[in-house]
């Protein structure tokens, strides 16, 4: 065994390191380079550290989906709320378009659905 003590290192010695996590896919890592990572290590993206955001286009598709379950299909809200893992009262907004509703429940129902707070304003789901 090598005494650390009697050959000079110091055991105190702090090592900065940064953690950092891929918004692309959610790999996290470690680093002790002190400029921002250019890529991801895993999925090589140099957008990592951007969320990706839903398209209008894919937040209409799955609005619809919710509607065709519920009105067209016979499934029970709560049934529905289930199955996309939605607090029902929160797929209510959903359903309504999410127009009138408090700005703290505007940014639960944005992050249940992934997407900014500003879509869930815009009333783009109906
Ligand atoms: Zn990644």
């Amino acid at each position: 065994m090598i005494n650390l003590f009697k050959k000079g290192y110091d055991m105190e010695t702090e090592v900065k390191v940064k953690k950092y996590t891929c918004e692309r896919c959610g790999h996290s890592w470690i680093s002790r380079i002190a400029t921002i990572p250019k890529r991801c290590p895993k999925c090589k993206s140099p957008n990592w550290a951007i969320p990706r955001k839903e398209n209008k286009k894919e937040l209409r598709v799955k609005n619809l989906f919710l509607k065709e379950l519920i009105l067209r299909r016979g499934y029970r809200q709560y049934e529905v709320a289930n199955m996309v893992g939605m607090h029902p009262t929160l797929l209510s907004d959903y359903i309504i378009g999410a127009r009138d509703i408090s700005d703290e429940r505007k940014e639960k129902l944005a992050e249940v659905l992934g997407v900014a707070k500003e879509d869930i304003t815009k009333g783009e789901f109906i």
